[in-house]
């Protein structure tokens, strides 16, 4: 049986650059997007001309019903899922008292509900099979609380609950699930920081500089690899967490 991958949010940022290094190690792989499907395809192609076995697909981690259609054709086009990495997210910095309601819903709907649809729709292949891998992206938001971030580092925060979790229930059936931290990584998500605070908190991380997306997918590739780690919030920050 061949090895599967799904990267929820690849077609751009961190997501995109997991995405690449997974299909050049050799997994098989499909792209979700939610929007801009010019960035997909075009990775999709890029990865095709490499040799790789791609697809993509379009739909919203949030919406139950999309996310069961996309694993029917994945399982159709590819196979069943064996590795999942539930990496799709929004962010939104704000005082707590400014969050609407349907602000605060769709943070959790997208960031935690995403990885409940998408574990509920990958673990009964998993299950049958006694084996499978499960990467979530928490952030360094999830372990510790930021100011205007109170929706976002909640989610972050259940995102490691959620794998701990489900690493200890999961264990004894031969499923892996684990969970990458990053810090401030050089993405579009961060760009509404500006320039001047980006150059600012690149002299508070220890490393001096924003992480790079691809250094992500290396933390992504070693969980995905690391046969005897479950459980685990692997951060990769420069240094910038006591
Ligand atoms: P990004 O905004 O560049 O990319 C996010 C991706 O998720 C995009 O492809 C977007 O289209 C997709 N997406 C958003 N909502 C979706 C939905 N409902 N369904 C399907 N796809 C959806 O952000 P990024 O920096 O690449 O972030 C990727 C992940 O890493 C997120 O979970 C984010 O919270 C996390 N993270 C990022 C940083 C950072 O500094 N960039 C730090 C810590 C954690």
């Amino acid at each position: 049986m061949r090895d599967v991958a799904l990267v929820t949010g690849s077609s751009r940022g961190i997501g995109a650059a997991v995405a690449e290094a997974l299909a050049l190690e050799g997994w098989d792989l499909c792209i979700n997007y939610i929007e801009r499907q010019d960035l997909a395809e075009a990775l999709k192609a890029k990865l095709k001309s490499r040799g790789c076995r791609v697809m993509s697909c379009q739909a919203d981690v949030a919406d139950a019903g999309a996310v069961a259609a996309m694993f029917r054709r994945i399982e159709a086009e590819l196979g069943p899922v064996t590795l999942l990495v539930n990496n799709a997210g929004i962010a939104k910095q704000m005082q707590f008292q400014d969050i609407a309601p349907e602000s605060w819903r769709r943070m959790f709907d997208v960031n935690l509900g995403g990885c409940y649809n998408c574990v509920q729709e990958a673990l009964p292949h998993m299950l049958h099979e006694h084996a499978g891998c499960i990467i979530n992206m928490s952030s360094i938001w999830g372990t510790h609380g930021a100011s205007c971030e109170a929706a976002y580092s909640s989610t972050k925060h259940a995102i490691v609950g959620l794998t701990k979790s489900l690493a200890a229930e999961l264990a004894p059936t031969g499923i892996r699930v684990n969970c990458v931290a990053p810090g401030v990584i050089d993405t579009d998500m961060v760009q509404v920081l500006g320039q001047e605070t980006l150059e600012q908190l690149a002299t508070e991380i220890p490393l001096g500089r924003l992480g790079r997306p691809e250094e992500i997918a290396q933390a992504v590739l070693y969980l995905a690899r690391a046969a005897y780690t479950t459980g685990q919030v692997l951060t990769v920050d420069g240094g910038f967490m006591p």
